[in-house]
Parts: C-alpha cells; structure tokens; sequence
C-alpha cells in the first residue's frame, strides 16, 4: 500500500492509557494520600506474583532501579562491571555513578546482545558483576550468563527494562535469576509513565531496597529515626502505581498483541523483500527457548549500500520516513562512542559489530493499537526508501 491521500502520522511507539486507568488515577488524587502508599504496596505485591513470589520493590524510574541494584551488590569504586554498548546509556551510567568501571565487550551480530564468549574473557579480577540488556526484549542465553556467573563469582544484574513479559525456556525474565531490573517509562510494554522495579533474591535484601530508596532512613515506633547507610529520593507515588496496576491487567494482551504484529512484520517483510534489499530483520523466535516480548521491532539498514553511507544513510532513510508519516527511532548508538567514554580510552574499532549495529539500526513502529495496514504501510515505505537512496 502507498501512501497518496494523506495520512495519519504513525509513531514509532505510543502509550496506552485506557479510561479505567484514568478513572484510578482521579481517586487516587481524590484520596488525600497521592504518594508512595496503599497504591505502591499494592502494586510490588502484584509484581512480586507476576514474578513467582520473588521480593520485589518499585522506584521512581528504571534508571534508578539499577543504581539501587549495584548498591544492594556492593559495587563500587575500584570494582568493573561487564556491560554491552548496544543499549540506552544509563546502564552505562550508573555503573559510574557507584564509582565502578563499566567494561564493554561486543554483541552477537544476530541477537545484537551482548556477547557471551567476549563477557568471558573480559573477565579480570577486578570483575564484580555482569550487566546484560535485553535489547527489544530478547533474553540472553540464561543458562550461559548465569553458568559464567558462577564460575566466576560474579553478580549478575539485568537490565531487563525492555524485557517484561519475555520468557527463557517458558519463564517468565524476573521469576529466576538474580537482581532484575525493569523500567515502566512512557515507551516499555507496561508503563507508570516513569518507574522502575527490581525482583530481588532476600526480604533482607529488599528492606535495604526500602531504605536506599528513601534517604536510609530506618523508623523504630511512633518516633524513632536513624540512618546506617545514606540513600537518595527515589520512590513512586500511588498515583503511578495505580497506572501501573491497571496496566498490568493488560499484560498478557499487549503481549499476544505484540507477537501478533510482529509475525505480520516478517510477513509483509517477505513481501516488500527487504531482506534482498540487505535490510537485516530481527532473530526469528525459538518461542521454546528465549521468546521476545517485542518491545521493539528493529531493522539494521544495510548503509554500505545507501546514500550518505556509514555516516548519513540511516538519516536520509529516517528523514524520508518521517516525510512519509512514519515515526522511527534509534535504538541505540554505541555508548563506547560517545565523548566522556572515549575520554575513559574507548575508541572506534575496538566493538566492530556494536559499530555497524549501530549505525545501521532503525526501530520501527511496534505498539498494540496499531492495525495490519500500518505494518504493511511501514515495510512499503521502507522498500521504496531504500530503493530511491540505493546506490
Ligand atoms: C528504559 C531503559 C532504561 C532506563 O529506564 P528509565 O526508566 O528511563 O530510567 C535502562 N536500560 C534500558 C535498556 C532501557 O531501555
């Protein structure tokens, strides 16, 4: 399909907030208690059923999440922390924030994770955790990541914020495992509009969570106060984890909705033949071993081949996109490129695959309300946009 009439534009992602949702969220503000409470309790307890009875405790932003996470794992200044480049950067991040060293190694050019053959040998005796990132939702390979944990002794922190609802070998990310991250920002599957949560391994684990979050401070009685250990200011309100407790009923839909669109992704691609275009379309599904929520549905542009090559390619094809009223994304430049990173040594040349990865890849359109026509809309724009910048 072509676009002549105009159209709607179509974003790349776009929340969705039902009128229930609403509804929850104007008592909550009607209630007289619009901060963490009742709501916030409500909302780990049934995170933690979701995540098979593990202690779970939610934070104001994913990010956050993660930094709680290396403090409850004792990372800090002289510790490194293995970690790929292929991911938003506040995974990188908050590794600097606890005054550890992120060491990044190289993805695996099908799954575009992090690489578990170059995890191993980074491995230095300064290694105190590995940090892998479910890049649109695909699990890594679980048995690996957490067989070379252990024989290294390494704590494992997963950035799972693209990743809920994703499974390995049919459970569910978060219901094993070690600490596990999530994020419910305005774009992941299930949204607080900010948020985060982490599943931990001890109730005594998750009572430092509780105090980290907020200040350190410990209350004894009707009056007593202390700090052992200085927290920050990070907890969600009711009024965010009311959305996401109504969100949460929509698990499983949203899901099954995402599988769905994604199937009609690989079916229109076959038709629009962007793979004999050099368009690289994401790992099929082994649905036995590690099954995608579909956080995103990304494409890595074959730039050799297009105008303005490795360094204009993917913007002439984004821009030409966006003529056409289709919304794309990055997802993501490699962290060890950006400028404080290079400061700390790292160069061009050092992650060839998370290089051309990320150049070339493009997130396209991936959200439950969108229809069929809208896939078939994408791939076709897409076709006759490489086409048009071949050269
Ligand atoms: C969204 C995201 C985060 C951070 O989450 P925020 O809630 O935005 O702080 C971290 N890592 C990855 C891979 C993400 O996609």
């Amino acid at each position: 399909m072509t676009a002549s009439a105009p159209q709607d534009f179509l974003p790349f992602v776009r929340p969705n907030i039902d009128d229930a949702t609403i509804a929850e969220v104007g008592k909550v503000l009607a209630s007289g208690w619009i901060t963490s409470g009742p709501k916030v309790q409500a909302f780990e307890a049934t995170l933690s059923d979701l995540f098979g009875g593990r202690p779970v405790r939610t934070f104001s932003n994913g990010s956050a999440t993660m930094e709680i996470a290396l403090r409850i794992a004792d990372i800090g200044p002289g510790d490194e922390v293995i970690t790929t480049p292929i991911t938003w950067v506040a995974t990188a991040n908050v590794v600097l924030t606890v005054g550890a060293r992120p060491v990044f190694v190289d993805i695996d050019p099908r799954t575009r994770n992090i690489d578990l053959d170059a995890v191993e040998a980074a491995i230095t005796p300064r290694t105190r955790a590995i940090i892998p990132v479910y890049l649109s939702g695909l699990p890594v390979d679980m048995d690996r990541l957490y067989a070379i944990a252990k024989r290294h002794n390494l704590r494992v922190i997963e950035d799972a914020a693209q990743a809920i609802d994703s499974r390995w070998r049919g459970q569910r990310i978060g219901a094993f495992g070690d600490l596990v991250s999530f994020s419910f920002q305005a774009n992941k599957n299930i949204t607080t509009i900010e948020g985060g949560c982490l599943v931990m391994n001890s109730p005594e684990e998750a009572q430092r969570a509780e105090r980290l979050r907020l200040q350190g401070v410990i209350r004894t009685g009707m009056d007593g106060m202390d700090v052992e250990e200085p927290g920050g200011k990070f907890n969600l309100t009711d009024v965010n984890a009311a959305i996401g407790l109504a969100q949460l009923q929509h698990l499983d839909a949203i899901t099954a909705r995402r599988a769905e669109l994604a199937e009609t992704y690989f079916r229109c691609a076959a038709n629009a033949g962007l793979a004999d275009l050099g368009i690289e379309l994401p790992l099929p599904r082994d649905p036995d071993v590690a099954t995608t929520n579909w956080h995103m549905f990304q494409v890595v542009l074959p730039t050799d081949r297009l105008r303005g090559g490795a360094a204009e390619a993917r913007k002439h094809v984004m821009e030409s996109m966006r003529e056409s009223g289709i919304g794309t994304g990055v997802h993501y430049p490699p962290v060890h490129l950006f400028t404080y990173f290079r400061s700390l040594g790292w160069r061009e040349g050092m992650l060839p695959h998370a290089e051309r990865i990320g150049r070339g890849i493009v997130t396209l359109p991936m959200f439950p309300a969108m229809q069929t026509a809208d896939v078939e809309r994408v791939c076709a724009t897409l076709s006759e946009t490489c086409k048009r910048l071949s050269l």
